[in-house]
């Protein structure tokens, strides 16, 4: 423990502090019991930037967390959105409820409360999974309860004041028909335009485009403050400290910056410490949602990367930076680069150039920082022994071959075991093909050798027959036997891949040999060879 606490204070010692320590160390100075907030409207597919907001308000607080500060991270669901049009993954009947909050809307597969739910669900589940510490709220309820009725209340009484900050801030033209709050209409259920001079609190009137006229109390649910007002609302309700939210809320004249003097001249609060971050960039191909104009959600984002990794992903660059999110290879060398980051950690040995990555890989363990390094597996190898056996049981009899288990920790396998999913979600949607391979259970029919090849199976079996089975012996014998054959190495290659997986190239052939049972493999090359 004490060995680790050195290496802690080592990191954070830096000459140029990581962003999130930069934002820490703001709030903890401003702020007594700071509140973190992040938010997602769910009114359909989750993105992966929605990812990158929930992972920077976590890191963000845990970074304040370890400064000592007792803090919170809360996040806001905005449930009682309305449903803006009948999206394509959408069954067309549900043309009928475009209008209406989604809080209200029935969730189309039936098991969940409620449209926002059954979007936003999943997704809750799996950020938990990355060991965001939040606390879900979901603003519909915050309507139902009359958290809104004083926000809302001020909005009517300073509409003219919202109006002339509106036109001052974003430079549009004053709309004197701008309505703050939107009444949801009791008879169809949609969103509807207050008649502005019957308000008298709680209550104010609508007409309403489907004829009815009917009263709304803004003390319960029956309506929502617009975007611009709504925000700041939740500033003031919550007292929040800092907030990270796509940048293109960050525009000037955009909604933080009306919202900053709605906060303080509406409400009387000031706005959170802003953290805009940047879009996140999809790069490989994802075959899984075509239908969905999406090809990589948040949801698989969580799913095919370990959550580590996750959460470094977007630690280790500034929020205001763009980051690629890579769901072919580079998912593999962003394992990779987590794995060396790790090491160089607990060895404590780094470049200047790597601090900033190796204190990113730190403050993305939450403040659960390991006691000792973590078990490691290469990422690439692991992709290998996952395709070599079917259950997690399965891979572990497979790495036993060649790995040393006996000092692994509990939370070691589990890793291990998440890894094991991740790649294999990865694998049956996003790997490209290259990377993908199956052991053949008999030697591939109309496998053509001729006598060159079986001539060179016959001398591997003979020099494999009493050999250490182990990746580098391996990796020698098939690479002399090769050079001394008209085959040559690259041949050799090719020829044991053909009869082993059916294609001309796979796993680097050491590990991937040594990983399989030394009977099968030269039973193999002995049937071959005949
Ligand atoms: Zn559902
Ligand atoms: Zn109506």
């Amino acid at each position: 423990m004490t060995e680790n606490l050195f290496y802690i204070g080592y990191v954070t010692h830096l000459i140029t502090m990581h962003w999130a320590d930069v934002i820490a160390k703001e709030v903890a100075d401003t702020c007594d019991h700071p509140l973190i907030a992040t938010g997602i409207s769910p009114t359909g597919i989750i993105h992966v930037g929605s990812l990158r907001e929930a992972i920077t308000g976590e890191s963000v607080r845990s970074a304040v967390e370890g400064l000592g500060k007792d803090v919170k991270l809360i996040y806001l669901v905005d449930s009682f959105d309305p449903l803006r049009k009948c999206y394509d993954f959408l069954p067309k009947e549900y043309e009928k409820y475009v209008g209406m909050p989604i809080s209200r809307i029935p969730c189309p597969c039936g098991k969940h409360k409620n449209y926002a739910q059954h979007f936003v669900q999943p997704f809750l589940d799996a950020v938990d999974s990355l060991g965001v510490k939040c606390e879900i709220i979901w603003t519909h309820e915050l309507y139902d309860k009359g958290e809104f009725a004083e926000a809302i209340d001020l909005t009517f009484k300073k509409r003219q004041q919202v109006i002339d900050i509106l036109h001052d801030v974003s430079g549009k033209e004053a709309n004197p028909n701008y309505a703050p709050y939107n009444p949801v209409c009791e008879k169809c259920g949609r969103f509807t335009n207050p008649v502005f001079e019957s308000y008298k609190y709680p209550y104010v009137e609508y007409d309403c485009s489907c004829g009815h006229h009917g009263k709304a109390d803004i003390t319960k649910g029956d309506g929502k403050l617009t975007w611009r007002c709504e925000w700041p609302a939740k500033w003031a309700i919550f007292g929040t400290s800092a907030e990270p939210f796509g940048k293109d809320h960050a525009a000037a004249g955009g909604s933080y910056d009306t919202g900053k003097r709605i906060s303080r001249e509406i409400y009387g609060v000031e706005p959170p410490i802003p953290i805009p971050y940047e879009f996140v960039q999809l790069k490989g191909v994802g075959q899984m949602h075509k239908s969905l104009g999406c090809s990589v959600t948040g949801l698989d984002a969580i799913n095919m990367t370990p959550p580590e990794v996750l959460n470094y992903l977007f630690l280790r660059v500034n929020p205001n930076k763009a980051i690629d999110y890579d769901s072919g290879l580079g998912m593999l060398d962003m394992a990779d680069e987590y794995d060396r980051m790790e090491r160089a950690f607990f060895s404590a040995e780094f470049t200047e150039a790597e601090e900033n990555s190796v204190r990113a890989y730190e403050i993305s363990q939450h403040n659960h920082v390991p006691v000792k390094q973590p078990h490691q597996i290469p990422y690439r190898h692991l992709v290998n022994v996952v395709q070599m056996a079917d259950t997690f049981e399965g891979v572990m009899g497979v790495l036993e071959r060649t790995e040393d288990f006996s000092t692994v920790s509990a939370d070691d396998l589990k890793r291990l075991e998440r890894r094991v999913n991740c790649v294999r979600f990865w694998l049956n949607g996003f790997a490209p093909d290259s990377v993908k391979f199956c052991v053949c259970q008999t030697a591939p029919p109309g496998l053509e050798l001729g006598i060159t090849g079986k001539v060179f199976f016959k001398d591997l079996v003979n020099r494999m027959n009493d050999c250490v089975w182990d990746a580098s012996t391996i990796n020698s014998i098939i690479s002399d036997t090769g050079k001394e054959s008209p085959l040559g190495s690259k041949g050799a290659f090719k020829a044991i891949y053909s009869v082993l997986i059916g294609k001309t190239a796979g796993p680097r052939l050491g590990p991937f040999l040594a990983s399989m049972d030394k009977s099968f493999v030269i039973n193999r090359f002995i049937q071959v060879s005949q």
